[in-house]
């Protein structure tokens, strides 16, 4: 018997090579009908024996394109119309736009394959895609996701593409970045004067430069790279110079798993990660005697490692053993250079020459960093090739307004709601200047658009001087909800492991603004995606300066100092009066006695900071993080016990004393250990306090799950160590994986809160 049915599918099914896929199923099948790329995803109607029917959908699901992600079929039966022939239609635009679009992916095998034959029309031909690879995201600037509504609009397709592209049996049927070297973008070599160099083959010209110790400027896929030979140790200390960049690692490209082994201890998990479609930044452990400068990756135990994904990236690094840095073309702190005169204008002064091409990148996306622990992909810089992919939220919190959540001051990401979807941005970075100020608008305009999102509420960090929050208080046309960080950070965990909750929340980061105006940092709270209350925290120190103490963590060593020795610090043998003068530490101290712009924190990062700072590490940093991160590099993981640590109770709050913690420290840096042993003990203490707060909560409140957020468990001695103790004292735990432990995932975390609070009237 014949019959007609009418399918509507969702998820991610447009420039993945949909259609041609249901074309092909339609043809086996013998089936006739038609399918068409509607506004909110993919329509079709097919006709024919029952069975056959039955057989196509399951089709469907078994073998989707691999860049397509299926969230739904509805399917009804229609009246049978007996046509022949399966068409694909062209696609109209609808009122309801919320296709979901792929992430940009790198080339694919089968056009690399194409592109290293000397017989491919397409040799050699660095924009090379398909209908499974290429840029998206990034090239898309209105759905649908034709060509007139991406970058490649102002190309126009020869004879012979054209032919590709309306074949349903072509691989780039509808491929919509299609384009060879007779119609399509080109790559073009200039030197930092903007003078073009002429050269039979500019990627190749452009390698041989890089060899000879050039630093240069390449237009990747979501923004400009500046790369140099990171064997070229004087190269990668001019690129340091130049860029203002004084250690904070490099980012470095590598041919393929073979080169990358050569100076990185990989498992079988993280070289999954790095072949990934996604091709994200992979923090691996060094090999010793690794052929690299030391300035790569100074004081730090790990490679950020990366694989070529773009077809310029292939062709730059064809011959074994090349390694480049690829770090991201910006001047320090600002966003990534996107557009071809910008990057003239900014990076004239950091690059010697410009690999440039004609393809407009529409919007900025960084290069993603990932690392492999506790058995799972963490993300820690969550962009190109993961996002806009959505996280999908549990039943609990379908239903909610359509919410759009500003993130936090820095490594900022907004975050945008609509029918159970959760959609994070691209890294948008720290909210220090007007560029990214401006990205970031640019950012919520974008998003907005091509989700067809009009926010019904908007949420933003507590902290008064946030620019988010200052942005959040201009708009007066939407309802608006302040959520606390840490209750933030701890829903993000929650919402992405489909959790409501109740659970002891550990979050612990550098700074947040707390419910008491206080910094807060160092912090249990036991609650849901509602509400939560304050359990335990680090007992309050004075931090001189506040938030500016960051860049100082000798500040931050005084002010816990004082708290352990009073005035008597001042007699201290310990290497950080090595590096600090007694005038300095005086004035400071006088700041801390007389309460002169001191602001009171219970920050995790400050202790961390005053650690290093005392152990003669670091008294100044140039970058977030930094401190904490050297004192983890430094640590001695034979180390096994820890230092004592007492807690007070108040009220129902238990405070964290350091007092004894420090005096521990001290006392073992003036006995002559050495500071890789005290590093170590420092962590076991710091796993140990938060693992018997967690017993004594159990007890008190009930509740045997515990949630980990915060950028302070993007250190593996803490993450490891703290999830394993927990599991063996029987504790359920859970942890980020999908979005950033940082503030990168707080976006989230706000969006959740604020639209719960608002779907249950709290607002
Ligand atoms: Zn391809
Ligand atoms: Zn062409
Ligand atoms: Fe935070």
């Amino acid at each position: 018997m014949i019959k007609r049915v009418r399918g509507k599918i969702r998820g991610i099914v447009q420039g993945v090579g949909f259609r041609p896929f249901i074309y092909q199923l339609a043809s086996r099948y013998g089936l006739s009908g038609f399918v068409i790329n509607t506004s909110d995803g993919v329509t079709l109607e097919i006709e024919g024996a029952d069975g056959h029917i039955d057989s196509f959908f399951k089709d469907i699901i078994r073998d989707c394109p691999p860049l397509a992600y299926i969230s739904s079929i509805e399917r009804e039966y229609i009246s049978p119309k007996y046509e022949k022939g399966f068409q694909i239609e062209e696609s109209k635009r609808g009122d309801e736009r919320s296709t979901l679009i792929s992430p940009d992916v790198c080339v694919c095998e089968d056009c690399i394959r194409e592109m290293m034959d000397p017989f491919d029309r397409r040799y050699r031909y660095p924009f090379i895609n398909c209908t499974n690879c290429g840029p998206r995201y990034t090239i898309i600037m209105d759905i649908p996701y034709d060509r007139e509504n991406t970058t490649m609009k102002k190309f126009k397709m020869c004879k012979l593409c054209k032919e590709e592209y309306e074949d349903p049996q072509n691989r780039r049927f509808h491929a919509q970045p299609n384009a060879c070297p007779k119609c399509g973008p080109e790559v073009t070599l200039w030197n930092n004067k903007r003078e073009k160099l002429n050269c039979d083959d500019p990627i190749l010209k452009a390698k041989e430069l890089i060899k000879k110790g050039a630093i240069l400027a390449i237009k990747g896929l979501g923004g400009f790279h500046l790369a140099v030979d990171a064997k070229n140790h004087k190269a990668v200390v001019r690129l340091r110079k130049r860029k203002r960049r004084e250690e904070k690692p490099f980012a470095i490209m590598v041919r393929d798993i073979e080169d990358a082994k050569g100076i990185a201890h990989l498992s079988h998990e993280e070289e999954k990660i790095l072949t990934s479609k996604e091709r994200p930044i992979v923090l691996l452990r060094k090999r010793k005697g690794n052929p690299l400068s030391s300035e790569v990756s100074p004081k730090n135990r790990y490679f950020g490692i990366m694989l070529p994904y773009t077809p310029i990236h292939y062709l730059l690094l064809e011959k074994r053993g090349d390694i480049f840095v690829m770090t991201s073309g910006n001047i320090t702190d600002e966003p990534i250079n996107i557009d071809n005169d910008d990057a003239f204008r900014n990076l004239k002064d950091i690059a010697d020459y410009f690999l440039i091409h004609n393809r407009d990148i529409y919007l900025r996306s960084d290069d993603s960093v990932v690392t492999f622990m506790g058995g799972k992909l963490r993300q820690i810089r969550r962009s190109r090739g993961y996002v806009p992919v959505p996280i999908f939220l549990s039943e609990r919190l379908r239903g909610l307004p359509l919410v759009l959540a500003l993130g936090g001051e820095l490594k900022n990401t907004i975050c945008l709601i609509k029918d159970g979807k959760a959609f994070l941005s691209q890294h948008v970075g720290d909210m220090e200047n007007l560029e990214t100020f401006q990205f970031f608008l640019l950012t919520i305009r974008h998003m907005s658009r091509i989700l067809d999102i009009t926010p019904e509420l908007l949420v933003y960090d507590m902290h008064p001087d946030y620019l988010t929050t200052q942005y959040a208080k201009e708009q007066t046309d939407i309802p608006t909800v302040a959520v606390q960080h840490h209750h933030a950070h701890l829903v993000s965990c929650l919402a992405e492991n489909g959790i409501s909750g109740p659970v002891i929340g550990i979050t612990l980061d550098g700074t947040g603004y707390g419910t008491d105006g206080n910094i807060w940092g160092g912090e249990v709270l036991v609650g849901d995606a509602l509400r939560f209350r304050r359990r335990a925290h680090f007992e309050y120190v004075p931090l001189p300066g506040g938030d500016s103490a960051i860049r100082y963590p000798w500040k931050s060593a005084i002010s816990y100092l004082y708290k352990a020795f009073e005035s008597d610090l001042l007699n201290l043998n310990i290497p950080l009066f090595k590096r600090i003068s007694k005038r300095d530490t005086e004035v400071v101290l006088k700041m801390i006695q007389r309460d002169i712009n001191c602001y009171p924190t219970s920050s995790c990062g400050r202790l961390f900071d005053a650690i290093a700072a005392i152990l003669g590490l670091r008294h100044r940093v140039s970058y977030e993080g930094q401190a904490p991160m050297e004192l983890e590099m430094i640590s001695d993981e034979d180390i096994k016990d820890h230092y004592e640590f007492g807690l007070e109770k108040e009220g129902d709050r238990y405070l964290i004393k350091i007092s004894d913690l420090i005096r521990a420290v001290v006392e073992d840096v003036q006995k002559g250990i050495g500071p890789s042993v005290i590093a170590k003990r420092f962590h076991n203490s710091i796993i140990e306090i938060f693992k018997l707060l967690c017993v004594i909560l159990r007890d008190e409140e009930g509740i045997n799950r515990v949630a980990l957020s915060g950028g302070v468990f993007q250190n593996r001695i803490i993450f490891e160590n703290l999830s394993l103790k927990l599991q063996q004292e029987g504790f359920e735990v859970i942890t980020h994986s999908l979005v950033p432990t940082n503030d990168g995932g707080l976006s989230l975390g706000q969006a959740i809160v604020g639209g719960l609070r608002f779907k249950e009237g709290l607002i």
